[in-house]
């Protein structure tokens, strides 16, 4: 692998091989150049980004295919068709290391294009970073810094995508409002700090009962909102009820003592009902997780069947 430092010297290609069809003209190469530097600046999005890299640089070095393995996110940008010879480089800024960039093909690259490649990708280092960049700070904003579940702007996002798409495709949407059972008292007899991991360790679990589809949002203090996509009121009953369950399982040590915690928690079903909006469904589980509380605490209300459930 070579190390991009912005660009930096030839290196030693992967093997001597076949010459490239068509030399351009230095013209030709200047106006690909000045092309891909415009498109280049183009997008926010780092798949996109490298996607208009492999199309733009297509004159000046056939290759079939580009990954992007980006040091902050686990998903990889890819483009075209990962094939058999690979050159790859670390891109690495000012800043520190953005990631790792693969180019393939059939046909080993030659020396000659390894250069090229080296020189063209000092176009694609700082919009890539820029566009690395925002993601951060997108995806950073609409997350919790304490759990790192999703936040409220992330719910309000999600829940109004969620509700379109349930009307759309007629699918049943369930919503479970969470709420901590006399967490105040918990923060009284443990501490604050104790009371934040406690908050932590919450989230884990409800995280550890829900599938990757469900969305897990900190609503507010102590209070937490999980979104069930096509999901009926007995599926996500069931669900609340586990995560009710494994919550008060859930020994947290305190000094070799052993602190443990209940939720309530209010269920509410969309069922396509055009005339709900976001502001009805949450009423309908606030008010059933507001009898939860009243009912005893560490319990499931359902709003739809309107059954205690322990
Ligand atoms: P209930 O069973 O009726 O829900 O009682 P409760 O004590 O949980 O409810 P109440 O609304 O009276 O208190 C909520 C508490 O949650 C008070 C507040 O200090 C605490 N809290 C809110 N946000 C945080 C936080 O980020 N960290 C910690 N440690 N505590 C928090
Ligand atoms: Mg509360
Ligand atoms: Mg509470």
């Amino acid at each position: 692998m070579r190390d991009m430092t912005m660009v930096t010297n030839a290196h030693k290609a992967n093997g001597a091989g076949s010459i490239p069809l068509g030399i351009p003209t230095q013209d030709q190469e200047l106006a690909v150049r000045v092309r891909l530097t415009q498109a280049l600046q183009m997008s926010l999005d780092p798949t996109e980004i490298i996607s208009l890299f492999f199309h733009q640089i297509q004159p000046l070095v056939q290759i079939s295919g580009v990954i992007f393995k980006s040091s902050t996110t686990k998903d990889d940008s890819r483009v075209g068709r990962e094939s058999l010879h690979h050159c790859d480089y670390r891109l690495t800024t000012d800043e520190g290391y953005l990631g790792e960039v693969i180019f393939s093909r059939s046909k080993r690259f030659i020396e000659t294009e390894l250069i090229k490649i080296e020189q063209l990708l000092s176009a694609l280092v700082y919009p890539l970073r820029n566009a690395v960049r925002y993601q951060t700070a997108m995806r950073l904003a609409l997350l919790d810094p304490l759990t790192l579940v999703g936040n409220r702007a992330a719910l309000n996002n999600n829940l109004k995508r969620e509700l379109q798409l349930a009307n759309r495709q007629q699918q049943q949407l369930s919503l479970l409002m969470i709420d901590v059972d006399h967490f105040k008292k918990i923060n009284d007899d443990y501490g604050h700090h104790r009371g934040d991991l406690i908050l932590c360790e919450i989230a884990k679990t409800i995280q550890s009962v829900c599938r990757s589809t469900d969305s897990i949002f900190r609503y507010g203090g102590e209070e937490f909102v999980v979104l069930l996509s096509n999901t009926n009121a007995i599926g996500a009953e069931i669900i609340a009820e586990r995560i009710r369950e494994r919550i008060s399982e859930t020994e947290i040590l305190h000094n070799t003592m052993a602190i443990n915690t209940t939720v309530s928690i209010g269920v509410a079903t969309h069922n396509g009902d055009q005339n709900e909006g976001i502001e009805e469904l949450f009423e309908r589980a606030d008010k059933a997780l507001y009898s939860a509380k009243q009912s005893g605490r560490n319990c499931t209300i359902n709003s739809t069947a309107n059954a205690q459930t322990r």
